[in-house]
């Protein structure tokens, strides 16, 4: 048969690029989730609830007691590359907070319904706005696009509904909202662990009960037994490394591109797992790094039986200029300079630290 003949290229509707584009940034839930925690903790929250109805698919509301939102910056809010972040060039490469590209809210803004509340210090009542495809909605037709005052506590509350009522492909390839769920509280356990001195309540809308509810001022020991439970926080070990020097914590120079530090709580070999629970956090993002899942598998595999695993948690910290997670949107496997030596040198602590813990057990058994 004849091949068909070449049919007409159009434009896509610029709404539809932008959904497309938010699709590849925020992919379920779970990922605006991460962004809108990373946003809270950047916004100096000591407390941060969510509240989650049916997987965050029909509501995903987090409210953060943090600095706020300038009334006049509600109008720029939910446009891409709009952010308090980032002004020139050559911050991008100084930036220690967490997200900075300005695409967040964005992306939230072209695949759900937005509306943020928001109050600052100085504020004497809260804001509220709504958006769609990165502007300000009017809350009637015919009437101005303007924020609303109303009651509020300072600090910011996100709202998110109707999560992908735009995409269907994107719902489409989400799981049933138990999955949804337990997705969002891996994500809200791993900040939590990682930030013992924020309290993090999730609780899905309308239960009394929070599955996830920690204090405030914990530490990072107790936050992993409070969420990871006694048979993994009985086995724990500890180290801290850094560029220069093993076991100290001493600060690293900032002025040297090349100081890193890192800490670690991992299980010995009396915790035997049937899943790896792996936190790795670069610059206090949640990240993933297959090198360093390796590496630090290969370590087990030594001393654990076939089949178990261990619970490990891994902060790394270095310089903002060598690290390129922010290069993919989605940010999450990162990569950074020296990457080789550095796994290397953390991986030889927590070695040598399984290695003397099951020494002196043998020794304590010969005396
Ligand atoms: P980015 O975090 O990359 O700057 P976002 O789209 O996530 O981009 O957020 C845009 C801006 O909105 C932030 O730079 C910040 O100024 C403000 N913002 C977002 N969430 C909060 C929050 N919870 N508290 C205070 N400010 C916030
Ligand atoms: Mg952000």
């Amino acid at each position: 048969p004849e091949p068909p003949g070449p049919r007409a290229i159009r434009r896509l509707h610029e709404s539809l690029i932008n959904r497309i584009a938010a699709g590849e940034i925020i992919h379920r839930p779970a990922s605006a989730l991460k962004e809108l925690l990373e946003n809270s903790l950047d916004a100096g929250s000591t407390s941060i609830q969510v509240i989650v109805k049916d997987g965050g698919m029909k509501l995903l509301q987090i409210q953060d007691n943090g600095c706020g939102i300038r009334k006049d910056d509600l109008s720029l809010l939910a446009e891409r590359f709009t952010t308090s972040k980032l002004t020139t060039f050559s911050d991008l490469s100084k930036l220690t907070t967490y997200g900075f590209r300005g695409e967040a809210l964005a992306s939230i803004s072209h695949v759900s319904h937005l509306t943020v509340i928001t109050k600052t210090k100085s504020d004497t009542c809260a804001w509220k706005a709504a958006y769609a495809d990165g502007v300000l909605v009017p809350s009637k037709a015919g009437y101005t696009p303007d924020p609303k005052p109303c009651a509020g506590n300072n600090g910011t509350t996100i709202i998110i509904e109707d999560m992908f009522y735009n995409t269907p492909t994107r719902l489409s390839a989400l799981r049933g909202s138990s999955e949804e769920y337990a997705r969002i509280l891996d994500v809200m356990t791993k900040y939590s662990v990682h930030n013992s001195k924020v309290s993090f309540v999730c609780k899905k809308s309308g239960s009394m009960s929070p599955e996830l509810s920690t204090p405030s001022c914990s530490d990072t020991s107790l936050a992993i037994r409070q969420l990871y439970g006694h048979s993994i926080a009985k086995e724990l070990l500890h180290v801290t490394t850094s560029s220069t020097s093993n076991d100290s914590t001493e600060a690293v120079d900032e002025d040297d591109p090349e100081a890193w530090s890192a800490e670690a709580y991992f299980t010995n070999a009396n915790y035997q797992g049937k899943k790896t629970a792996f936190l790795l956090f670069i610059n206090h993002r949640l990240v993933e790094s297959s090198r360093i899942k390796r590496s630090i598998e290969s370590i087990y595999s030594g001393i654990l039986p076939k089949g178990s695993s261990p619970f490990v948690y891994l902060s790394i910290n270095l310089d903002p200029r060598s690290v390129d997670v922010n290069v993919h949107p989605t940010k999450r496997e990162v990569h950074f300079l020296n990457e080789e030596a550095i796994i290397e040198r953390i991986s030889d602590a927590i070695q040598q630290k399984l290695a003397g813990q099951s020494q002196s057990r043998v020794f304590e058994y010969q005396t």
